[in-house]
């Protein structure tokens, strides 16, 4: 058995005075202020429909063509052609997925990928077997790492698809993607990349990289929530998987959402601006909070302890679940994560942390600490301590502990 939700109130609580520390920035993130006021105007005052002739119909089309050309410019595309704006990553992943597989219908019925993909590039291709395609998993190892070798010998000349996530969101992990591209390109076809969690924090060359088609997200970059992209490299055979008016080249139909696609070219101009510097002073953070939550008993990083994103600590901890953890420290105003947030209707343990081969009682113990903007190096000591503090009372009460 297993202890739920455990509540214990922490010593000297005043929740009152303690400033929120906000440490999920992989689930959502606030709207930087430059990029709200850059954007407002495109709710209140240019609120014209893009398709129509008149002049804020043309202002809102214009708005819309600034944006393209800023992501282009973010991830270094070919061309503004290359970007199709959607309503986010799950629909940008929907789109790569299934539009390509369809499109490339008579040159194979295979998909394939990495085993600890975000659940909306799982589920489209888990879809795509129902309808008589064979969907396989590339296993990766212990840190997260796609397995090269199995992915060389699993692809063939009909995997029309292959998705590999550029970073994963629940343990850090960096894939190596132009590795992978090389094997992809040599045995299937196109590669498609879920960035979510690595835009804004890395550097991304879609050319140098050899990427054919890649998910970016708008609030994962500072920006509205509502809008993604999918950056689809010219020559690629895609077709639309939502029929209508015939919107972003006819690949994704429906009224554009101005304000947010406005607001994710201003946040992705930013970023690239910011990004250099912001990741390393991340960098620095992130190590001093591993090295401090390390030294907590029984407390293990996951994921790749070098390969991974400047600004992701991810741990599980034995004998306690990562609930009990997550609400004890909100009591602190500390605000983490135990995994995918879109998992947790579900009491299953991450699909992430299973492929990295932990057992089901070991994976339900995971924390993911996510920093952003709003995080200083001054504010580790009191996330260790409350983490420490945290852990130690909740195992106190584990029966756990008690039958080892
Ligand atoms: N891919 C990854 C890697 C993610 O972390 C997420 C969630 N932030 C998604 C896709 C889906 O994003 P959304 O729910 O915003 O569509």
């Amino acid at each position: 058995m297993i202890l739920r939700l455990n509540l214990v109130q922490p010593c000297g609580f005043n929740g009152e005075h303690m400033k929120r520390i906000y440490l999920d920035h992989a689930s959502s993130m606030p709207v930087d202020p430059r990029v709200f006021k850059f954007a407002k105007p495109y709710l209140t005052k240019e609120y014209g429909n893009p398709s129509s002739l008149y002049s804020p119909g043309l202002e809102a089309k214009q708005a819309i063509e600034e944006s393209r050309k800023k992501i282009a410019e973010f991830i270094n595309a070919e061309n503004e052609k290359s970007i199709i704006f959607t309503s986010g990553a799950t629909e940008s992943n929907n789109l790569a997925i299934r539009g390509t597989a369809l499109r490339n219908l008579n040159d194979g019925k295979e998909v394939a990928a990495s085993a600890i993909e975000h659940i909306s590039v799982l589920n489209p291709m888990k879809e795509l077997q129902k309808n008589g395609f064979t969907f396989k998993t590339i296993p990766v190892d212990s840190t997260g790492t796609v397995d090269l070798e199995k992915l060389e010998n699993l692809l063939t000349k009909n995997t029309t698809v292959t998705s590999i996530m550029y970073a994963n969101n629940e343990i850090g992990t960096i894939e190596p993607i132009k590795e992978i591209r090389k094997i992809v390109h040599g045995k299937g076809r196109y590669l498609h990349v879920d960035a979510t969690a690595a835009a804004g924090f890395l550097p991304i060359d879609v050319q140098d990289e050899g990427i054919d088609l890649m998910t970016l997200s708008s609030n994962d970059l500072y920006g509205p929530r509502g809008a993604g992209a999918l950056y689809v490299k010219p020559g690629v055979k895609i077709q639309s998987i939502m029929p209508g008016g015939g919107q972003e080249r006819g690949l994704r139909s429906g009224t554009e959402n101005v304000f947010a696609i406005a607001g994710m070219g201003e946040a992705a101009r930013i970023a690239k601006k910011e990004m250099k510097e912001e990741s390393a002073r991340l960098r620095k953070i992130r190590d001093k909070l591993i090295n401090g939550i390390k030294k907590i008993d029984e407390a293990y990083l996951t994921g790749h302890p070098i390969q991974r994103l400047p600004h992701h600590a991810s741990f599980r901890f034995s004998h306690i679940e990562g609930e009990s953890i997550l609400l004890n420290m909100d009591m602190y105003n500390i605000q983490v994560a135990t995994g995918s947030a879109c998992s947790h209707k579900t009491l299953e343990p991450s699909h992430v942390l299973l492929a990295i081969g932990l057992k089901h009682e070991e994976a339900h113990g995971s924390v993911v600490l996510t920093l952003g903007r709003s995080n200083s190096i001054e504010q580790v000591p009191f996330i260790v301590e409350a983490l420490r503090d945290t852990v130690q009372r909740l195992r106190a009460l584990s029966p756990l502990v008690k039958e080892r």
